[in-house]
């Protein structure tokens, strides 16, 4: 079913008719219809999935040659509130069931060309994963599964805003790749921008990072989204290197991605490098993500307020804000 991709029943062939009936009867395939589908001049493909319910969620196709990386969203809108992000501006709908979030592997597997084939999944949608820990969890087994998609848990990141306790459960519990939302060095930074400091604090979150019982050569990547004028001085670098001291991190700088009326704007490529080098001369290992599907609203919860997808808010006015919502918890 998951290899073959399967949309019914029906397809299941190689199975006796009276065990499809059986089947038909018994179960619900996963699966969710395409609203619209986006792609950038880059080859980045955006879908918005509608559910039965008719909550509706993003997914994005990424080619990096040789890299394919699906990013998955895990929540219908999100409650965390990033003032970053435009899925926040949706608020929370739901959390997706795992078949559900499951769907999204399958639905991008049908838009994808002959030759191409996923080759990563990142948990960086629409949603905070480990605010629907079991059910992520549980699409996380089958993705990894023989039985299932056979992925390789490497080949698998979760990122959270860093829900303190869920994520040590995390690390405990599967073998996937921890990616943390960090953005700002100090607790009165991170607070203004990222609500769920006030929870847990930027001292409290690296230290569990520093604990955690990562295997051999893994490291927990820690995400900073540059914003200029806001967290993208120097002074920042230096605080963040020395925040990151004794844990095994890598710092992946996502230049903010704007658009008419945000809130923020995007730093120099200057900037961005200057702030690069003073982290590398602190033994920082760090990287800078390249900006994808500009041009198809590739920040999270773009597409979504662009197709008056919210929740609390009238189609008008969740248009009227897809204009002027920020980058996303990619
Ligand atoms: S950045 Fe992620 S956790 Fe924060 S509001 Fe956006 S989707 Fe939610």
């Amino acid at each position: 079913m998951y290899r073959a991709g399967v949309q019914s029943f029906e397809e299941l062939t190689n199975i006796p008719r009276s065990l499809r009936a059986a089947l038909e009867q018994e179960f619900v395939l996963p699966d969710a219809q395409a609203d619209a589908v986006a792609t950038a001049s880059d080859g980045t493909r955006k879908l918005l999935l509608r559910y039965g319910d008719g909550v509706a969620v993003e997914t994005v196709v990424i080619p990096d040659p040789p890299r394919l990386t699906l990013c998955v969203s895990s929540q219908a809108g999100c409650a965390m509130g990033c003032r970053f992000c435009a899925t926040a501006r949706l608020g929370l709908r739901r959390n997706l069931s795992s078949a559900e979030i499951l769907s999204q592997v399958l639905a991008a597997r049908r838009i994808l060309q002959a030759q191409e084939r996923i080759t990563n999944i990142v948990f960086m949608g629409m949603g905070e994963p480990l605010a629907n820990y079991e059910n992520v969890v549980e699409a996380i087994e089958v993705l990894t599964a023989q039985w299932g998609f056979d992925f390789s848990a490497r080949r698998i990141t979760v990122s959270t805003v860093g829900l303190l306790p869920q994520m040590e459960r995390l690390v405990r519990e599967t073998p996937v790749q921890l990616a943390v939302s960090l953005t700002a060095p100090t607790d009165e930074l991170r607070s203004k921008l990222m609500p769920v400091n006030r929870r847990f604090p930027v001292q409290a979150l690296v230290d569990v990072c520093r604990r955690l019982p990562l295997p051999q050569r893994r490291r927990v990547t820690f995400e900073y989204v540059l914003l200029a004028g806001i967290n993208d001085q120097l002074e920042h670098a230096r605080r963040l290197a020395s925040l990151l001291r004794g844990v095994r991190a890598k710092v992946n700088l996502i230049p903010f991605n704007p658009f008419p009326h945000a809130p923020y704007s995007r730093p120099s490529e200057d900037s961005v490098r200057s702030f690069q080098q003073e982290l590398l001369a602190h033994g920082v290992h760090t990287t800078v993500r390249r900006s994808r599907g500009l041009d198809v609203q590739a920040a999270c919860g773009q597409l979504a307020l662009a197709h008056g997808v919210g929740p609390a808010r009238s189609t008008g006015e969740a248009r009227a804000m897809g204009s002027a919502a920020t980058v996303s918890g990619e």
